[in-house]
C-alpha cells in the first residue's frame, strides 16, 4: 500500500530564492505550504552568492536588465515588487547592507546599485525562512528529490518524492535552471513544463567565464590574476566593467555579462582603454616629448604593467618610442582599443551563475506566473525564460516573480488549515 499523502494548500517545488520567498508570503497569508527540495540545506545558491554576501537586489533593476524571448513579460512582476520593497524587508529584519563601490570608475559617476549584506548571505536565508518557521502548518522537506508532479483524478496536484507523497490544489515550480548541477540543479522544472504542454526556449549557460584555446590561452595563462577595466562588445551588447585573465580564459564582470549574449563562433571586441581618446595620439605625443620611453611605459600609466607589455607584444614592449614607426603605434592602438578574439567556448553549466532560456513565457500569465494551460500550476524564478544581467537582477526576478505568484495564489486559494 502506498503511504498516505501529506496534504497542504500549496506545494512549492524548490527551496531556493524564489521558492522560499513565495512560500514565506503564502505562509504569512495563512496558507499551509510544503516546500520540497532535494538539497540537504535550503537556498544553497543564496548562501554562495555575492562571494558569501549575497548581492540581493539592484536599485536600478528594470526590464532593460533582463533577457527573454518575450522581453515585456517581466515588466508586470518587476513593477509590482520593486527593489525598494525587498530592501524594506531587509531593513525590517535588521540586516546591515551596503551598495558596492565599483572596482573601476564609471562614466556616469553613479554606483552600480548592487546591494550586498555587510555580514553574511545566511542573514537573507534566515529572513526567508522565518515566516515558514512561524507557520505551524507549513513544512520544508529537504533531501527530498521531486520525482514527478501529477494531476490527481479529483483535481489538484500530487508530488512524488523518494520520501513520500504531497498533495495540494496548487503547485509552484521554483526548481531553478541547470546551472551548477553539484548544487542541486536538475532541470526537473523543464520536464514538468513539457509534461503539461509548455514549450521551452532553448537553454544556455549564462554569466559564465569564456574559455580560450591555442596561443591566446597560453598568453592568458601568463596573465592569470591580472584584472583591468574593459569595454567589451558582442553584437550590440556593450559592458564596461572589470575583466580578469584566468588559467582557462577570460572572466570578470564584463566577460560574464557578455557571455549571456554571446553565441558560438562570435567575436568579442575589447577596449582596454575605454576612458581614453585614440591611443595613437597619446603614443605620438609621448614619442615627441619622451622619445626614450617605451610604449609599455606609456600604457603602464593606465593599465597593469603585465597587460601593457602583452598589448604591445614581446618585441615592441621594450623598444624606445623614438625607434617605432607610426604604423607600429597604430597597431598598438588597435590591440589596446579594438582587440578582437573568438572564444572557444564557455565554462558551461559547471560554473554558470544562471541558465538562459527555459519555460516559454507566452504560455504563462505575466500578472500571476500561472500556466495559461494548466490552472493551479505556477512557474517562478530562474526556470522561466527571464534572465537578469549580473548585479542582483536575478534575485530581484526571483523575489518579484515569487511575490506575483504568491499574491495570486493567496487571493484564490481557499484555506484548508
Ligand atoms: C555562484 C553563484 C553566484 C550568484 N550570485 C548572485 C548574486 O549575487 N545576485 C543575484 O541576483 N544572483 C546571483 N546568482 C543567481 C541566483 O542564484 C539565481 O538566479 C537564483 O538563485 C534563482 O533562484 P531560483 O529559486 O529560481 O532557483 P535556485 O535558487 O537555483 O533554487 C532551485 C531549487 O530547486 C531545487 N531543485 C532542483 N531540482 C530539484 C528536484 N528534482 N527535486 C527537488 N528540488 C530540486 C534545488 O536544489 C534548488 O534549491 C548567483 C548564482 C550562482 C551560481
Amino acid at each position: 500500500m502506498s503511504p498516505k499523502p501529506q496534504a497542504f494548500d500549496v506545494l512549492v517545488l524548490g527551496a531556493g530564492a524564489a521558492g522560499l520567498f513565495c512560500a514565506g508570503r503564502l505562509a504569512e497569508a495563512g496558507l499551509s505550504v510544503a516546500v520540497i527540495d532535494q538539497a540537504r540545506k535550503p537556498a544553497e545558491k543564496v548562501r554562495i552568492s555575492g562571494g558569501g554576501r549575497c548581492n540581493f537586489t539592484n536599485l536600478y533593476s528594470s526590464r532593460a536588465n533582463f533577457l527573454s524571448a518575450n522581453p515585456k513579460f517581466c515588466i508586470s512582476a518587476l513593477k509590482r515588487f520593486r527593489p525598494q520593497d525587498f530592501v524594506a524587508m531587509v531593513e525590517a529584519a535588521g540586516i546591515a547592507y551596503h551598495e558596492k563601490t565599483p572596482a573601476f570608475a564609471t562614466h556616469d559617476e553613479r554606483a552600480l546599485g548592487q546591494l550586498f549584506c555587510d555580514g553574511s548571505s545566511l542573514e537573507i536565508i534566515n529572513m526567508l525562512l522565518a515566516p515558514l518557521q512561524r507557520s505551524s502548518t507549513s513544512h520544508i522537506a529537504l533531501s527530498s528529490s521531486v520525482e514527478c508532479l501529477n494531476v490527481k483524478p479529483g483535481g489538484g496536484y500530487q508530488v512524488t518524492t523518494a520520501g513520500g507523497l504531497f498533495d495540494a490544489p496548487v503547485a509552484v515550480v521554483a526548481s531553478g535552471g541547470k546551472s551548477i548541477p553539484k548544487m542541486g540543479a536538475s532541470g526537473i522544472g523543464y520536464r514538468i513544463a513539457e509534461q503539461f504542454g509548455h514549450s521551452l526556449i532553448e537553454t544556455r549557460a549564462g554569466l559564465v567565464p569564456f574559455t580560450l584555446q591555442g596561443a591566446l590561452l597560453e598568453e592568458c595563462k601568463a596573465l592569470a590574476g591580472v584584472a583591468s577595466k574593459v569595454a567589451g562588445k558582442v553584437g550590440k551588447a556593450l559592458f564596461e566593467e572589470g575583466l580578469l585573465f584566468t588559467h582557462r580564459g577570460l572572466s570578470g564582470p564584463a566577460m560574464l555579462q557578455l557571455s549571456s549574449f554571446w553565441r558560438e563562433g562570435q567575436s568579442l571586441s575589447l577596449n582596454f582603454l575605454p576612458d581614453e581618446g585614440p591611443l595613437f595620439d597619446v603614443l605620438k605625443a609621448a614619442k615627441q616629448s619622451q622619445p626614450r620611453k617605451t610604449p609599455a611605459d606609456v600604457l603602464a600609466s593606465h593599465l597593469p604593467r603585465a597587460l601593457a607589455a602583452w598589448i604591445c607584444g614581446p618585441e615592441t614592449a621594450s623598444q624606445r618610442l623614438a625607434d617605432l614607426p607610426d604604423r607600429r603605434l597604430r597597431q598598438i592602438e588597435e590591440s589596446a582599443q579594438r582587440f578582437n578574439l573568438v572564444p572557444s567556448g564557455t565554462e558551461g553549466y559547471r560554473t554558470a551563475e544562471v541558465t538562459l532560456g527555459g519555460v516559454d513565457t507566452r504560455q504563462l500569465s505575466s500578472q500571476t506566473l500561472e500556466s495559461l494551460q494548466q490552472p493551479g500550476l505556477y512557474f517562478i524564478g530562474e526556470v522561466v525564460d527571464v534572465t537578469g544581467h549580473l548585479g542582483g537582477h536575478n534575485f530581484q526576478w526571483a523575489w518579484a516573480s515569487a511575490a506575483a505568484a504568491a499574491e495570486a495564489i493567496a487571493a484564490s486559494t481557499p484555506h484548508r488549515s
